[in-house]
């Protein structure tokens, strides 16, 4: 990054300018993302539009705390004004606190990577959502099917296998990956109302054939980012 486009992200962009630079950032420069909207526009013969990611801001709720907000969604059917089914959504909740003035965007250097970091992971973990969509073996109601693309998306973001699970220490880096799928996909599905109580048992019976499914990747993504110096041309680059 140069110079001159850290004063640009420093001054020029509220919360949600920030967040619709970050996406488009990440959709330019990641080319897993590159690759994952590439796989869903094959499968689904039809463009993947940039408008399809959205950020926006969640609609208030008394007393509602900031990890009460999912960070991003995939609308497996059209559940909020403004969106379609086969959206996805950033909350601007979530980019906020990466900022250091309210009115205005102050983002040091180190913030802004963390950020893009923070983003480039949660597009990852819907495109997944998008993508097992596409692919079409998901039923919204079904709470085997979210529970494996949950677990799918849990390890292929890189959440798990990302330097935050490093630095907390874990001993065992692949023992300590499946953990976090396991206990993050559990978090996610137990989060669908028709899913209550039901978590662990889906998680549970759909772990081992979901956690070896990498499609459309050929191995799983431990890394951050991109791999490689392709760029895989897609609909969202064209613009
Ligand atoms: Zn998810």
């Amino acid at each position: 990054m140069t110079e001159d486009s850290t004063a640009n992200e420093k001054t020029l962009y509220n919360v949600h300018q920030l967040c619709e630079h970050m996406v488009s950032s990440v959709l330019k420069e990641v080319n897993t993302i590159q690759y994952l909207i590439r796989s869903i526009e094959e499968i689904s013969g039809k463009p993947f539009s940039r408008d399809r990611i959205k950020c926006l801001s969640s609609p208030p709720r008394a007393g509602a705390a900031l990890h009460t907000v999912a960070s991003a969604g995939y609308m497996w059917s059209k559940v909020r004004p403004g969106t379609e089914k086969g959206d996805i959504v950033m909350a601007e909740e979530h980019i906020t606190p990466y900022m250091n003035g309210k009115d205005k965007v102050d983002v040091s250097a180190e913030n802004l990577k963390s950020l893009r970091n923070f983003v480039e992971r949660n597009i990852r973990h819907e495109l997944i959502h998008a993508f097992d969509d596409v692919r079409g073996v998901i039923e919204p109601a079904n709470c085997m099917h979210q529970a494996c693309s949950e677990i799918r998306a849990a390890r292929l973001s890189g959440d798990c296998f990302a330097g935050e699970e490093i630095k907390k220490g874990r001993v065992d880096y692949f023992q300590g990956g499946i953990q976090c799928v396991r206990r993050r996909a559990t978090l996610a599905v137990e989060s669908n109302p028709i899913c209550r109580g039901f978590a662990d048992r889906a998680v549970e019976t759909t772990f081992a054939q979901c956690y070896s499914d990498y499609e459309p990747f050929v191995a799983p993504v431990y890394s951050m980012g991109s791999y490689g110096d392709v760029t895989f041309d897609n609909s969202t680059l064209k613009l």
